[in-house]
Order: C-alpha cells, then structure tokens, then sequence
C-alpha cells in the first residue's frame, strides 16, 4: 500500500508553524508498513490544493490531509477532496450531531459556520474528534481513499491513533507490532555498526534504528496475521540485539514516544524510593521533565534551581570555602550539593548539576561543556565529569539526560 502526505496551511508554507504533523504521520506509517514517496506541504489555495490531491491520487493508494477542516472560508480541504475524487459535498447527519454535541459537552454556543463542519464527501466515513470541533473523514472511490485529519496536533494524534491506525490495518490485512528497545550511552554510528548486519538482513521482524539529542532507538516490527504470532521472532531479535549491545539498553518498550524520564519514574515507583534535584546549569529541566510523567508525584519530592552561588550555600549548605577554592563547577560544589540536598530533603536519591553550557564562561582548564553530576544516596556521594559538546541547548539537554539516566541506574541499584 502505498500513501502520500499532504500538509494544507499557508503557515506552514511560510514557516510560521513546523509540519509536526508530516513528521508524525511519516513515522506512523513507516511502522505500519505503509510505504511513503512523496510528502507535500500546500497553502490555502484552492487551486494549488485540489492540484496536490489530484497528483497524489495519481501515484498513492491513500492520500492523507492534514488542516483545513475547520469553519473558515479559507477551510477548504474536504471540498477539494471530494472535488478530487469527484464526489459530491452533502450534509451529513451523524458529523452534525457530533458537531452539535461538542457544543453542548464544552458549553458554547454554535454558529452557523460551524455547520460547513458537518458536510461531507457522499458516502465518507466521519472520523469522531475528541479535542475539537471538526470531525475528519475518510472518503473512498475507484479502490483509492483520501483521509482528512484536521491541523492541531492534539486532534489529529488521537483521530490518527483512534481510527486511522485501524483503518489502515485493515485495509492492508496485517498487523505490525513494534517494540522498542531505548539505548544511551552508545553512539547511532557504534549501534549500527554492531547491529547493521542484523538490520539489513532481518526482513520480518525488520530491525531499524532512530536517533534524538543523545539517545539511539532500535525499533523491531514484525508484520503478521495476528498480534500474538509476534512475541517469540520479537523476542529472539531482541535477544540478538542485547547480545551485541550489552546493558546499554535501558528500557525496552511497545510505544514509541516513551523517555528516560518514563524509565526512571517507572524504576523509582517499583523500588519505592524517592528522588530530589538540585540544578545549576540545566536550570531545572529534569525537574521538568521528571514531572512530565503522570505519577511523578509518587517519587519527585523536590527540585531546586540554584543558579547562583550564594543560593547553593543557603538552599543546599554548600560552603563558602567550597565554592571560592574550587568554583561552581567542580567535583566539591557537585558532591556538596548533593550532599546538601539528601540531608535536607529526606530523599533516596539526591541529584545535583552544575556545569558550563556556553557560550561564554569556558576557560581552558573548565572549557564550555564540562558538567558535574552529584549523587547521593544512603550508600554515599558521589560525582563524575562529563565533556558535551554542542551548543548551550544541546549541552544542557545532554547534561539533563545524563542526570535522569543516573536517577535511573540509582532506582534501580545499579552501579552510576
Ligand atoms: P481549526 O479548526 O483549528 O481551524 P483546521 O483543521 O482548520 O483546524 P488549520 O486551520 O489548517 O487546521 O490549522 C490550525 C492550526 O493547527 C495551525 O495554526 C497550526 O498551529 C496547527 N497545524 C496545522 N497544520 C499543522 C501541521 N502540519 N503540523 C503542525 N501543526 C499544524
Ligand atoms: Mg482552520
């Protein structure tokens, strides 16, 4: 099966708004085995768009949209489909009433305009929209389909995952089940180096790898009649992955937008401890992103941002002497602070960082880079240097990550 993308939005086109939507579509249909050439970003121009669809049609079995759904004039997507497809627009009851209905739950009142949200190429089948008013669609003719999602991101990831995903499954009589092993502290180029002959070779369950700011990701799909003939092929590449990449592996996954911060929330929650921050350059971003995790209120007691120095002496008990002989960014300050922090807090695990993101403040022996990580814990303190590279968001989303990976390996006993 083979599917084209096309993005509607002038913003789009303009560069006010990045396509996270492409992006997301091209991932989930890559892992559904949906095959992807061509992906198109148009703006609000009926004739541009109805062109985009018509090409896409010519070479895609399903072409999917995304914006333009809503109640405007310059709404125009479905239309153009249907036009595209030369199906005729009609009012379709059952969008109306969901339509009508989202008033109602949301306590708002409905305009006229809001109707244009209820009619439909004949015959499509209306896609519910949990998180907003616009119901998307799927309009079917001559064997080809177009799908119509709407533009914010909220709307479109529960209508993909809610109806698309199915559809499409259906539609091409296969299931695919993923899973995910998350790897840190091995570099893309090593893991494909020591994977690579497993992921050309292997064909069902393929094996491929995706990378972010310093973590890699081994997705393994396998695509089979139904889901549960995946587990043991599954199972018997992972076991050869593991056998390759040793314990670098942290956590293995059936969804592919899970974290470090998910691992490390998920190992504090099953040994029952507790954990604090205290950060200086990270500026308390694992703060941030321990409490992006539903339930990190079970084990995140407290996270401080003590920037400057006076604030590590008098939130965390650093001394003086400390900070004049060694500076901010050292083995002592890190080890104090966290020290400072396990016996105020009351936590397990005590997390402490300071280190230089840049661009300014670097020396040659304390150059941009260097970060300190602190730990304690009821076993003792300690601190390691790590060397990032980047620029100052790079380093303190490294340093931030790093942090999180040792609350991670803390939970869990192991050794940092
Ligand atoms: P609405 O009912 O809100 O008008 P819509 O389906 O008509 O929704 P658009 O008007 O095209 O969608 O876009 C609404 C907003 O959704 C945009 O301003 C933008 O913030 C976001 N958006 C649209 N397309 C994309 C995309 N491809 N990727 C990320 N965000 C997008
Ligand atoms: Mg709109």
């Amino acid at each position: 099966m083979i599917a084209e993308i096309i993005a509607v939005g002038t913003e789009l086109l303009m560069g006010q708004v990045l396509n996270t939507n492409g992006q997301y579509l091209a991932r989930r249909l890559s892992e559904a085995g949906v095959t992807l050439h061509h992906q198109t970003t148009v703006g609000d121009n009926p004739q541009r768009l109805e062109e985009a669809v018509r090409q896409a049609l010519s070479r895609a079995d399903v072409v999917i949209t995304t914006g333009g759904l809503g109640p405007t004039a310059d709404d125009i997507t479905k239309e153009l489909c249907a036009r595209a497809l030369d199906l005729p627009m009609e009012p379709n009851a059952e969008a109306e009433a969901m339509v009508r209905g989202w008033f109602v739950k949301n306590g708002r009142p409905m305009t006229d305009n809001n109707l244009r949200q209820a009619v439909f190429p004949r015959g499509a089948r209306i896609l519910p929209n949990g998180y907003g008013t616009a119901p998307g669609c799927i309009a079917e003719k001559d064997g080809k389909a177009v799908i119509n999602l709407p533009g914010p991101p909220r709307e479109l990831i529960p209508m993909y995952e809610q109806s698309v995903a199915p559809y499409l499954a259906a539609r091409s009589g296969a299931h695919l089940v993923s899973r995910y092993l998350r790897i840190f502290g091995m570099g893309e180029s090593q893991v494909e180096s020591l994977t690579g002959d497993l992921m050309r070779e292997s064909v069902n369950p393929t094996l491929a790898p995706y990378c972010s700011t310093g973590e890699v990701q081994l997705r393994l799909t396998m695509r089979c009649r139904t889901p549960e003939e995946a587990a043991p092929h599954l199972d018997r590449l992972e076991a050869q992955v593991r056998q390759r990449l040793g314990d670098v592996i942290y956590a293995v996954t059936d969804r592919p937008d899970d974290s470090m911060e998910r691992a490390a929330v998920e190992a504090l929650r099953a040994a029952g401890k507790t954990v604090a921050t205290a950060e200086s350059c990270t500026g308390g971003l694992i703060a941030s992103r321990l409490v992006n995790v539903p339930g990190a209120s079970q084990v995140f007691l407290q996270g401080h941002v003590t920037y400057a120095n006076r604030a590590k002496e008098s939130v965390l008990g650093v001394r003086h002497e400390t900070l004049a002989g060694f500076g901010a960014v050292s083995r002592e300050t890190a080890l104090e602070m966290a020290e400072g922090l396990f016996e105020r807090s009351g936590a397990d695990i005590c997390l402490s960082v300071t280190g230089i993101a840049g661009p300014d403040g670097g020396t040659p022996d304390k150059p941009v880079g260097l970060v300190w990580l602190g730990l304690c814990t009821a076993r003792g303190a300690r601190a390691q240097a790590l060397h990032l590279t980047g620029n100052r968001e790079r380093i303190r989303t490294l340093a931030a990550l790093h942090g999180l990976h040792w609350i991670l390996r803390a939970a869990r006993g192991q050794d940092i």
